[in-house]
């Protein structure tokens, strides 16, 4: 068969029995019966079993499950049960764990997959890219990601970087007409796109000739990078901790066998004692609950319109201390209206605009015909700064569409933000004029003539002059403003960027894009977070200025720099000055990457925003790369590690607070197990050293192991974030989470339980002997435990949180406190669990016992903090 490149695009669309207009919904349903879906297969996903299986490989359940044999042979038989019974539980725990933060994961994941637009029934409409069949017409344009393999057939200087196919960094040119070589290699194929290029300037449209698997990219899947997510460095240092933490527990345990069996204890049972004590004191939860509460976090994030594509950007926005944003659509409504034109020297309100006056009309029809987008039936589409001239004519009853028609496009330039203008070819009256529309500072450098009552003449100082005080008046109102010029050609062509020169200047037309009324707020509580905001935008530095005036980020002795400010700066200097910038101006996308690489230069957490196709190497920079989720394109949140999907700068804000607020649940919830399990080892060790029988069974280390350890841990990860997280300051990224407060803290907390929990030994011991003893020292640790799981939900005491605000803390509480009481009440159950019969008061004392280190501790966090923030 020929290949497709070796067609023409008729004999193409005609394989495929498809026109223009796009194939019908019968259509689709066959090809995608026919040949599959646009999908790379994946890796094999894990399945539940395999996760369940995995939980035992464990260093410490392998110990367990021999310690369970060994107790077995020797006619154990309780404690075999018990032991057995922990470690299924322990792991159906482990496996629930893994398969709900994974779920999470995956449902971010299919939020944020890729887009494209097409052509389908005769209707332009988005779907997503897995949806895409062969035969489909599909339209690209600048900043997309080519969603499958297709035949170029139509080519508005649309060019395509193929360097994850061919290697090549250089984006090449495509076009329509057909190759006529047979046998030539992908990279020269210029007819033909492939899944995963990226559109890097001008528009196309194509028809799919291959999806999924048989692309060139799914030919060479296997090479793909695994896109598993990698450990946050969280995780990272969590581990390696849990690896020290793990090693000197084990020293410890050692030792506690050591003296066990030099006390006379048997070898079995020392070993067995050794054994619990280590899965009691290994805080093995910490990984999975560090997992599972980033994905409960992240699924919260997703509902206030911040999707999460990589986990250690939920760890970052913690520490975020510097947020670029753009200032278009992210800051301001993005929803443009025309306000003043300025044209035959006269500045007019738009509400004045008269169309019999012909340099006012020829403005008003440039307008609308070099731009892309339209407002028929008031249904606006298309950029906003160009539906602002599209609505501007339809005010005066005039339809673009009619006049498009009338005048139809024989050639463009597209807009990029990089040149900041955009050039179309028209025939008018038997003349081509080229009509070139963009910022003023950029055009009116290539600006050779005027037109205005004397006709076209040369432009002298005076009217530049002139020009751009009109200019300086419109921006300092915080308008946006567009400089309008054109040129007459002796006859139709291609128009190349070389052609965007000696041009007439014929007028202004400026618009107003209002702040959003959320961004003041936001603005506001991102300063009081401690974090600098700062406006990046390719406008006028003028009219960035007002506007960041106007939301407060631009604030007195601040410094505003432009572009060409900006490249004459050594980075020594822009290093220097950083601090002190708010504004940035008239800047192309590859300043961005200098400007975060500045800001880290001086060792701060960046994050920046970007939407364009020319942004996604900034994203890629910067710590937090955030993309917009409305008007950004498919190549800039292929870039970015967090998606706003309402493009809004103020969700940023909330997403750092949601940020802060998890990683200080995750804080809290190692404080709980760390702090639980030092109150174990602590009482063991002391029993220990002075040479009393030790206080716990085995059986009584694992239960608390299983019922005190995970439960309440998760229900304090999902605790509701507080609002005064955004009082603090950024977190040092540098700083452990166990820091020497934490750590000291977790001792004490650690230190008080344990001394409870003696106490409660040693008045058992007496009263009844060592099984009485044993049975209220695990009494008391276990539901001292329970009752600390309050203390760690926050800094505040409980009457400032209130008990019932998180409600999964009260049920893993009366979860693990009925369990108790089933051993503590039921003969059967309890001699499983080798407890003693207690009386009303010994059960009193447990209580009273296991509540002491709750009340010392919460007093303390009254006088502390409570008091403090009345
Ligand atoms: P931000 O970075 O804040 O989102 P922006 O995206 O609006 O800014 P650009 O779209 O790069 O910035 O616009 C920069 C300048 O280019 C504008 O000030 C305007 O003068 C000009 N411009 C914007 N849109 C067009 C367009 N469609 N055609 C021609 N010129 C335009």
């Amino acid at each position: 068969m020929k290949k497709h490149f070796f067609k023409s695009k008729e004999e193409v669309l005609r394989e495929f029995s498809v026109t223009l207009n796009g194939l019908s919904k019968e259509q689709v349903e066959n090809s995608k019966k026919l040949y599959g879906v646009n999908e790379l297969q994946e890796q094999e996903k894990e399945k539940a079993w395999a996760i369940f299986l995995s939980q035992f490989k464990d260093f410490l359940v392998i110990i367990l499950i021999i310690a369970g044999i060994i107790s077995m042979l020797t006619g154990n038989i309780e404690s075999t049960i018990v032991i057995f019974a922990v470690i299924i539980m322990n792991a159906i725990l482990g496996t629930v764990q893994h398969l709900k933060a994974e779920s999470s994961l995956e449902s971010l994941r299919n939020m944020a997959s890729p887009k494209a637009k097409v052509m389908r029934d005769g209707q332009k409409i988005e779907i997503h890219s897995k949806d895409i069949v062969e035969g489909d017409i599909v339209y690209l344009e600048a900043g997309d990601i080519v969603p499958a393999d297709g035949r170029v057939i139509e080519s508005f200087s649309l060019m395509v970087n193929e360097s994850s196919l061919t290697g090549e960094s250089e984006s090449v040119d495509k076009y329509s007409e057909i190759i006529s070589e047979e046998n030539i290699p992908l990279g020269d194929q210029k007819n033909m796109v492939f899944s995963g290029s990226l559109v890097t300037y001008g528009r196309g449209v194509i028809v799919i000739t291959a999806v999924g698997m048989k692309t060139e990219l799914g030919k060479i899947a296997s090479l793909i990078k695994d896109t598993k997510e990698k450990a946050t460095p969280l995780q990272v240092s969590l581990d390696n901790f849990g690896k020290k933490l793990s090693i000197s527990i084990l020293i410890l345990c050692g030792v506690v066998f050591v003296i066990n069996f030099y006390h006379g204890v048997n070898l079995l049972d020392s070993i067995l004692f050794a054994v619990a004590l280590a899965v009691a004191a290994i805080p093995e939860a910490l990984g999975s609950i560090v997992t599972i509460v980033l994905a409960i976090g992240t699924q919260k994030m997703s509902k206030e319109n911040a999707i999460i594509k990589k986990l250690k950007a939920v760890e970052g926005l913690g520490s975020v201390s510097v947020i670029c944003s753009d200032k278009t659509g992210t800051l301001t409504q993005n929803k443009m209206t025309s306000k003043k034109i300025y044209v035959n020297e006269k500045i007019i309100n738009v509400e004045d605009i008269d169309l019999n006056d012909n340099y006012q009309k020829m403005l008003l029809n440039f307008g609308a015909l070099c731009s892309d987008a339209s407002s028929e039936g008031g249904k606006e589409i298309g950029d906003p700064t160009e539906v602002a001239l599209t609505n501007l004519v339809r005010k005066f009853n005039i339809s673009e569409l009619e006049l498009r028609k009338e005048y139809p496009r024989l050639s463009e330039i597209p807009f990029d933000s990089d040149r900041k203008l955009m050039s179309t070819l028209h025939k008018i009256d038997e003349k081509i004029y080229m009509v070139t529309k963009g910022a003023l500072d950029i055009l009116l450098k290539r600006v050779k003539y005027i037109y205005d009552s004397e006709g076209i003449r040369e432009i002298t100082e005076e009217d530049i002059k002139r020009i751009e005080e009109v200019n300086y008046e419109f921006s300092n109102n915080g308008l946006r403003v567009l400089a309008f010029t054109f040129k007459n050609l002796s006859k139709e062509k291609a128009l190349i960027k070389e052609d965007e020169n000696d041009y007439v200047f014929l007028g202004l037309i400026s618009m107003i894009d209002p702040p959003r009324e959320e961004s003041k707020e936001a603005v506001t509580n991102c300063l009081r977070a401690g974090i600098k905001p700062v406006m990046i935008t390719g406008d006028h530095k003028v009219t960035a200025v007002a506007i960041a005036k106007e939301i407060g980020i631009f604030k007195d002795g601040d410094k505003a720099l432009n572009g060409i400010e900006l490249s004459a700066m050594s980075d020594e200097e822009l290093h220097d000055v950083i601090e002190n910038v708010s504004v940035y101006a008239r800047v192309s996308p590859e300043d961005k990457i200098r400007i975060v690489s500045a800001w880290q230069s001086r060792g701060k957490i960046c994050a920046m925003t970007g939407d364009g196709v020319n942004d996604a190497p900034a994203l890629k920079k910067a710590d937090i790369g955030i993309a917009m989720g409305i008007t950004g394109t498919e190549v800039s949140k292929d870039a970015a590690s967090m998606i706003l999907t309402d493009d809004n700068f103020a969700t940023i804000i909330k997403a750092v607070a949601t940020g802060r607020n998890i990683y200080s649940n995750i804080k809290n919830s190692i404080r709980f197990l760390l702090s639980g399990n030092m109150g174990g080892i602590l009482s063991v060790f002391y029993a220990s050293l002075v040479g009393l029988p030790m206080p716990f069974a085995p059986v009584h280390l694992l239960f608390i192991n299983l019922v005190t350890d995970s439960l309440p841990a998760i229900a304090i990860g999902m605790e509701s974030g507080k609002d005064d997280v955004l009082e603090e300051k950024p977190r040092d990224i540098n700083q452990p989470i166990l820091d020497k407060n934490l750590s000291l803290k977790i001792m004490l907390e650690g230190l008080l339980i344990a001394v409870f929990t003696m106490i409660g030994y040693y008045l058992g011991f007496k009263n009844g002997g060592a099984k009485v003893g044993s049975t209220m020292a695990f009494a008391i640790l276990c539901l001292g435990r329970l009752f600390h799981g309050f203390n760690c939900r926050g800094k505040n005491s409980m009457l400032k949180l209130g008990l019932f605000s998180n409600k999964y803390s009260v049920l893993a509480f009366l979860v693990g406190t009925f369990l108790l009481n089933v051993i503590l009440f039921n003969q059967s159950v309890g001699s499983l669990f080798e407890v003693a019969k207690l009386t009303t008061s010994q059960i009193l004392y447990i209580y009273v016992l296991a509540f002491i280190p709750t009340i010392v501790v919460q007093v303390c966090r009254f006088i502390k903090y409570d008091l403090k923030e009345k």
